[in-house]
């Protein structure tokens, strides 16, 4: 039995020495931590609620139809993003969520009850499931992966709805403080990524470039001119990097407020069916590594943990660590095949794509062209 203790660790967080670009100080403590500090430690939580309030009044005087768009899955992190927005932010939001074809039952009650609550428009997006299925077959076959098509497939739908109504501001629930930080050597939903899966598949180019759009950030100067997109007219903030983000207080809120429920307050990811069956490819795929302990990492840095509890529950899901019990229920909805999900050590990311080309290689001429933009924009 693999025994974490054995391992060397961070003294501070619960990263192992054979976490992608760790390094320790004399003090034993890694350079995540010492970065999560840089960021977060002595943050000033009043700046922030200023700064804040100035986005959303900004957002309110172009008094177009929505104020912000908020991506919602029916989880924690969005449910709450949604409940401050519209109730103690006084923001009209369009509200969308990708129907990824994997929503929990908790997912879809907690849309429903917390879109009729709050009183605001919402769109629940559903792709062309046969394709949306051929593209989730495409990645598991590939790569041993098949979050990277929700991730675009959320990317999708605020790209098309932000575009449609013209929304100046997006709104999310993502964290760089609590979420996990996975590096590129441990997942990837990067669009050039997928692409080349789906390109070895025989995916015909309209049918890629129809659901795998630009993420907006990625959008170089010269396309971003293209599209007309303005610097002020699509800000984008994640809500957590403005306030505290206490995941129990969170969820009694939540409770409290929009009848929220969730089958275990400890979970993460209850939005998707099959968040368990990623985890347990991706512990496959690695053998010996815990997805969760950069999550909880995080929540130690927050404060919302201790090490010792981060430990315990870590070497909980190691000795539990085998086959999920709805693993049948994917592949059959899927209509995969179980030599599909074998080899899994031998499936990665990293086969179609290294951090060398997820950049575009800009020429002499594109830089020339694109400098007075820059200039501008840096203003
Ligand atoms: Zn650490």
């Amino acid at each position: 039995m693999y025994n974490i203790y054995e391992q060397k660790r961070c003294a501070r967080c619960i990263l192992p020495s054979d976490f992608p670009n760790i390094s320790f100080d004399e003090n034993g403590v890694c350079n995540y931590c010492r970065n999560w500090d840089k960021s977060w430690k002595n943050f000033d939580y009043l700046k922030a609620e200023q700064k804040l309030i100035k986005i959303f009044e900004e957002a309110k005087s172009k008094k177009r139809q929505y104020d912000c768009l908020i991506p919602f899955s029916g989880g924690r992190d969005s449910s709450y993003v949604l409940l401050l927005a519209k109730k103690k932010y006084k923001l009209n939001p369009l509200v969308v969520t990708f129907n990824n074809g994997f929503l929990s039952e908790f997912a879809l009650k907690n849309i429903l009850n917390s879109v009729k609550i709050l009183g605001v428009d919402h769109i629940l997006h559903s792709y062309n499931w046969d394709h949306l299925k051929r593209m989730y077959q495409s990645t598991v076959k590939n790569s041993g992966e098949f979050c990277s098509i929700c991730a675009n497939g959320i990317n999708y739908v605020k790209i098309v709805y932000q575009k449609k109504y013209d929304i100046p501001l997006l709104i999310s629930g993502g964290s760089s403080r609590v979420d996990e930080q996975s590096p590129f050597e441990i997942i990837s939903s990067h669009p050039k990524y997928v692409k080349n899966v789906l390109r070895k598949d025989a995916f015909s180019e309209d049918e890629i470039n129809n659901f795998i759009l630009p993420r907006r950030y990625d959008l170089n100067a010269i396309d971003q001119i293209k599209n007309k997109i303005k610097k002020d007219d699509y800000v984008r903030i994640s809500l957590p990097d403005f306030m505290p983000w206490n995941l129990d207080k969170i969820q009694d809120i939540l409770m409290k407020e929009l009848n929220w429920k969730t089958p275990n307050k400890k979970d993460d990811h209850i939005d998707c069916k099959y968040a368990n069956v990623k985890t347990y490819f991706k512990n496959q795929q690695i053998p010996g590594f815990v997805f969760k302990q950069a999550k909880y990492s995080q929540l130690i840095r927050d404060g919302q943990l201790t090490r010792e509890e981060a430990l315990v529950q870590l070497q909980v899901l190691i000795e539990k660590e085998q086959e999920p019990a709805n693993l049948n229920e994917f592949i059959e909805e899927l209509e995969l095949s179980s030599d599909d999900i074998k080899n899994l050590d031998k499936k990665s990311h990293l086969n179609f794509i290294n951090k060398n080309n997820l950049k575009d290689k800009e020429s002499f001429l594109y830089k020339a062209i694109a400098m007075p933009y820059r200039l501008v924009k840096s203003l």
